[in-house]
């Protein structure tokens, strides 16, 4: 499932006072593991939640900050250690369990996330089960994995498993290409900047509308071809044939965009947690030849923002199709928000 499906998921769980003690994230721990364990952070301990238990996090509190930066008092991340690359009993005895047994600081939910924890040896995985067949109250623990099966079973079996989808399908060409090429210019969130890059995306469209006409002609030929009696296709027919097209191959340009922020989202989350962008466990982008650019940006973009270009991506779509408003509206407005 997508991040926000299994986000959605938890978000219900707790709005029906039924959020389980652990979830088991299955996903890459510094891709989208990593992304939807802080989003279920943000959820649980955002200051806002308060007013509204049913909101999605705000993303601007002190709270969210601080998950988003990695410094919130009631959010322990555990790693394997540099060298060993285990996660030994040490490290379990002298953060995570003195840690998982105390009150939370603030007075609300504490969550306690364990990053690849298939590398937990047998004694801090004895540690950790323990502590999952007793759970503190108010505490949530979030196991993070890419490889689930080399995990105790007795340990998956007191988890609640989340399995998100591995592995990133890359938007179709030439559209990823296309898109890549006008985002990497896209620098600054300038005036002069968001018009040229909305006009490069509104001549992407119009190539795309010549090129449905196109196909869907030639398609039509090949059936009249093929069946000469076939009754014949009118003008409004395979107008509305070439609306559907056309629709078909917009969709490949708005999967670029948000992969493409999607991409931004990865590189800053890999620079604030300081891992290398070929780690272990860190995910394929979808534009490695523009990984300069992209890096470039995710320099000076918080996580938190990133992940919010992301949501305003998906929204150029919806506003598009679903509420039909020219695009030559739409792309201005979003990309100067989406510096
Ligand atoms: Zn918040």
């Amino acid at each position: 499932m997508t991040t926000d499906a299994a986000f959605d998921i938890v978000r219900r769980s707790l709005a029906n006072g039924r959020l389980p003690h652990a979830y088991l994230l299955c996903g890459e721990p510094r891709g989208a593991g990593l992304e939807l364990a802080r989003r279920i952070e943000s959820l649980l301990l955002c200051d806002r939640r308060a007013d509204a238990p049913d909101a999605a996090p705000c993303g601007a509190c002190k709270s969210c900050l601080s998950v988003a930066n990695g410094t919130h008092p009631d959010v322990l991340s555990v790693e394997p250690e540099k060298k060993s690359r285990i996660i030994s009993m040490e490290a379990m005895r002298e953060t995570f369990l003195p840690w998982a047994s105390k009150m939370s600081y603030l007075g609300g939910w504490k969550v306690g996330a364990i990053f690849f924890a298939d590398r937990l040896n047998e004694s801090s995985a004895n540690a950790i089960l323990k502590t999952l067949e007793e759970p503190p109250p108010s505490t949530l623990f979030l196991l993070v994995t890419d490889k689930p099966e080399a995990l105790l079973p007795t340990i998956v079996s007191r988890c609640h498993r989340l399995d998100l989808s591995t592995g990133r399908v890359p938007p179709a060409e030439p559209w990823r290409t296309r898109v890549g090429e006008i985002l990497a210019k896209h620098t600054n969130g300038s005036m002069l900047r968001v018009m040229a890059t909305s006009a490069r995306l509104h001549a992407l469209f119009e190539e795309i509308k010549g090129l449905a006409e196109e196909q869907v002609s030639e398609r039509l030929k090949a059936q009249r071809e093929a069946d000469p009696n076939a009754a014949l296709v009118d003008g409004d027919v395979e107008k509305a044939l070439v609306s559907v097209r056309e629709k078909e191959l917009r969709g490949a340009v708005y999967a670029a965009i948000q992969d493409w922020y999607r991409d931004l989202l990865v590189y800053a989350t890999l620079r604030e947690t300081g891992a290398p962008a070929d780690g272990p466990g860190s995910p394929e982008p979808c534009f490695p030849e523009f990984r300069e650019a992209i890096a470039a940006r995710a320099a000076r973009t918080p996580s938190r923002l990133a992940q919010r270009y992301v949501e305003f991506a998906g929204k150029i779509q919806q506003q598009i199709e679903a509420r039909f408003i020219a695009d030559t509206i739409v792309f201005p407005h979003w990309l100067a928000w989406m510096k």
